[in-house]
């Protein structure tokens, strides 16, 4: 048989799609100029720049003016967190409001600024991963000089108030951050009715190449400059353009704005379907949000089994999936994401996330819902921790209650 494999890991990476990769290719090897170049080479490599900066704004509802090219989303997320507390400082207003579930890009970043001075208040999620606006109201004290809310999670796929945030914060005039990686594409997004004053974004999580991104800032917030040097992105973020990443991020952005709601309706099915198929094995629950979640994600707690070996034994059926636990980072803590929304740490370990790419199929889902009770079964008759569970709570081996 044909060696399977499915790649259902869209939150962690996503693959260059041929449309972006043929609007890439002639950049490097022919409009290869320098954006700062005055003959017509450079002078095209301009062009081609402040056409990719005018998609990217028309996809968020920006002005062409209020886009800055970066590296990527931690990137940008650094830059408008620390750039946000410098302007509090100047003001005396040293105090940040965040949420426990934020990527490490935010948390980090947030971590290293209370080494500085400045308190930062970490809003407790609910069950779902959701926060309220009236959490961030209460939070919010004359001293706040940011507020930093994640639009959706990386992990268990929630979409938080972002319009209701952005709203309170334009009436309190405290400036409002969004990590929105994992939203844009997804969710529709405009940052002028949303009330948003930065929005992080990252090109390879929506079919760009890695290493490119951008940060939405409007007009008139002083952001200080990231990178001193030449006067590109306005001065304020130096460096010689990554014009094949930004025409990457650029055409990968159109595309995956021209049919939302398409899509996510169609994902969303087959997500729901995928979901249906896992929550069949006993002891099993679902993480995030019921409704609120972004239609490619699946997160799911499997009591007994161990995450990081269910992803190898998946991939060894072809199946690319990722786990609650921070393995990567060789760390045996589980997630921060759920352990916020109250998960015990033995079911935060055994968790598994599939993030649906636009290109999934259905006969794709359903082997993945063959697929993984096997390996649950697997895993379970080998696991000490399952028999303990069962013999305790009087399960049989397939987790059903005894009769
Ligand atoms: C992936 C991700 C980031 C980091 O983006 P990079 O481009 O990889 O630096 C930040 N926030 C969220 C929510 C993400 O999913």
């Amino acid at each position: 048989m044909e060696k399977r494999f499915i790649y259902a890991d869209n939150a962690a990476t996503t693959k260059v799609t041929q449309n972006v990769l043929d609007a890439m290719l002639p950049i490097f090897t022919e409009n290869f100029g320098n954006a700062s170049s005055i003959y017509n080479l450079g002078m095209d490599a301009a062009k081609i720049v402040l056409a990719s900066r005018e998609k990217v704004a028309n996809a968020l509802g920006a002005k062409v003016n209020e886009i800055y090219f970066t590296a990527g989303g931690s990137e940008s997320d650094n830059w408008a967190i620390k750039g946000a507390a410098e302007i509090g400082a100047k003001k005396g207003k040293k105090h940040i409001i965040t949420t426990a579930i934020e990527h490490h890009a935010v948390l980090h970043t947030c971590e290293y600024l209370e080494k500085h001075g400045f308190e930062v208040t970490y809003l407790p999620v609910d069950e779902y991963g959701r926060i309220t606006v009236e959490q961030v109201e209460n939070a919010i004290r004359e001293d706040t000089c940011l507020v930093t809310v994640m639009f959706a999670n990386n992990e268990i796929g929630t979409i938080m108030p972002i319009p209701e945030i952005g709203k309170l914060c334009r009436q309190k005039k405290v400036l409002f951050h969004t990590d929105a990686v994992q939203a844009v594409g997804h969710v529709p997004i405009n940052v002028k009715e949303m009330n948003i004053d930065m929005l992080s974004l990252s090109g390879h999580k929506i079919h760009a190449p890695k290493g490119v991104g951008a940060l939405y800032i409007k007009t008139g917030i002083a952001l200080p400059n990231l990178i001193a040097g030449g006067a590109q992105e306005r001065g304020k973020r130096a460096g010689t353009e990554n014009v094949p990443g930004i025409v990457g991020l650029a055409t990968a952005i159109t595309d995956a704005c021209a049919d939302i709601p398409e899509k996510t309706e169609r994902i969303a099915a087959l997500r729901d379907k995928l979901i249906d198929g896992i929550l069949q094995i006993p002891q099993t629950r679902l993480n995030g949000h019921p409704t609120q979640r972004l239609a490619g994600n699946v997160n799911i707690s499997i009591r007994g089994v161990e995450g990081e070996s269910m992803l190898l034994l998946l991939d060894l059926n072809g199946i690319c999936a990722s786990s609650g636990s921070a393995c990567t980072s060789g760390s045996l803590d589980p997630s921060h994401v759920l352990l916020a929304i109250g998960l015990p740490h033995e079911i935060a370990h055994g968790s598994l996330r599939l993030s649906l790419g636009e290109d999934i199929t259905e006969e794709e889902i359903d082997y993945i819902i063959e697929t993984v009770p096997k390996v649950v079964t697997k895993l379970r008759s080998m696991s000490p921790l399952w028999e303990r569970i069962c013999s305790t709570e009087g399960l049989n081996p397939d987790g059903t209650p005894k009769a």
